[in-house]
């Protein structure tokens, strides 16, 4: 079992007090709205039931470049150039036109919190009322409230997601000791049905898992197999529910990011650099309206436009993701086969990474406006079209 640290009996002082923004959730969305409200002046308060890093979320595996953009390199422990994707009808390897980096996710948590210049607080978040947040030590608020809280959407209106029935895909990891030398995933029906198998080493350790697509498969028993077939032990178990399907990014006032809003890429279940990449639009949207250059109602416009101008991409891969499941197994390695042509790999992986480029995160930082909507003149810049955005 982790070692707990989150405070705990007379520590637990209570809560209370007005600020500029509340975010909620101190993970890889919620660090990344905070960071971006560095040097801005506001009074940022963000709260999570955990010390910063001290639970893991994922198996922590990112496009290096977005490790770079953000300023967390120090954080890597091992990078990859090739894919191993395996079958039950052969193995193929994919060299990708990027590389792919594991990272170590307290030391990123870290490196992430020292950009930002908020306040922390251990809480639990119960939920939210106008501007108050509810929390087990007391009440806070602000104007400005951000739910990076996962999955649950704990501060939307509706009561949030409630598995099995809502659109959620599972995965359970284990992390044993000592190292391998391969990114690799398994797309074979004896692990899961519909999803996939992985191991993702990252120097000291590898994490090795199984997600499932269908919310009612249950994964532990073949997580335990895939682990029990590379001869590793089944220990130090890390799990939760992945999010498949893009979700508004405002209601009722609030702003969501990261697997709240459902930002997790259905088909591969990469929501870290969505996550970064839609904190860091929030983040600046916020600041906008710290620096009075834009108001409250402008924010959760821009914000919420700019989510669902990403709604059509989150939309293919989800068919993609109920499609190829439903394909015989020597089909589907027919078409693994095909794929791996290096030119198709670099279309293929050039495309996917488009859907939240690492550019995103050294843009000129986005201010809030009627000029020209967001999401467009993001992608005049990010295809070379203009130098910055219009402030
Ligand atoms: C097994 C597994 C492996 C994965 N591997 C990868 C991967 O390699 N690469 C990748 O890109 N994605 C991966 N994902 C997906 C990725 O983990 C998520 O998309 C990502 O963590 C979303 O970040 P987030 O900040 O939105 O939410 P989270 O990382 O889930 O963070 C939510 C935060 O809110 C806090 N919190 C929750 N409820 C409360 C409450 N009531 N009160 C206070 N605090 C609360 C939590 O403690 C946590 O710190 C994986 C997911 C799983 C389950």
């Amino acid at each position: 079992m982790p070692r707990r640290e989150t405070k705990r009996g007379k520590e637990r002082t209570p809560l209370s007090g007005r600020y500029d923004v509340v975010v909620c959730g101190a993970s890889f969305a919620g660090l990344t709205v905070a960071r971006q409200l560095a040097g801005s002046g506001a009074r940022v308060l963000v709260l999570d039931r955990y010390e910063i890093g001290e639970r893991q979320t994922s198996a922590c595996g990112i496009p290096t470049e977005w490790l770079r953009a953000m300023g967390l390199e120090a954080s890597a422990r091992q990078e990859f150039g090739e894919l191993v994707v395996h079958t039950p009808h052969g193995t193929s390897r994919y060299k990708l036109p990027w590389t792919f980096s594991t990272f170590d996710y307290r030391e990123l948590c870290i490196l992430l919190w020292e950009q930002a210049d908020a306040e922390f607080e251990t809480a639990k978040v119960n939920g939210r009322t106008g501007e108050k947040v509810h929390t087990d030590r007391g009440d806070v608020s602000a104007p400005l409230i951000v739910d990076a809280l996962g999955w649950r959407r704990i501060l939307a209106s509706d009561g949030g997601y409630q598995p099995p029935d809502a659109p959620l895909s599972r995965g359970l990891e284990v992390h044993p000791h000592g190292g391998s030398d391969d990114l690799e995933i398994w797309i074979d029906r004896r692990y899961v049905p519909a999803g996939y198998g992985w191991r993702f080493p990252a120097r000291d350790e590898q994490r090795i898992g199984v997600g499932s697509f269908d919310p009612r498969f249950h994964v532990k028993d073949t997580t335990n197999l895939l682990a029990d077939d590379l001869e590793q032990p089944p220990e130090r178990y890390q799990g939760n529910w992945i999010p498949h399907k893009l979700r508004s990014g405002t209601e009722d006032g609030t702003f969501f990011v990261g697997d709240s809003a459902g930002q997790c890429l259905p088909l591969t279940a990469e929501g870290i650099r969505t996550a970064f990449y839609f904190g860091i639009r929030l983040g600046d949207e916020l600041r906008a309206v710290i620096a009075g250059r834009q108001g409250r109602e402008a924010a959760l416009r821009n914000y919420g436009e700019f989510v669902d101008a990403h709604e059509w991409k989150f939309r293919w891969m989800l068919r993609a993701q109920r499609l190829l499941p439903k394909l015989p197994a020597h089909v589907q390695r027919a078409m693994i086969r095909a794929c791996g042509r290096k030119r198709f790999v670099d279309w293929a992986f050039g495309h996917y990474l488009r859907i939240a480029p690492p550019e995103a995160a050294s843009l000129p930082r986005q201010v809030g406006g009627e000029r020209e909507p967001l999401a467009t003149a993001d992608a005049r810049v990010l295809r070379g079209e203009a130098e910055e955005l219009p402030v």
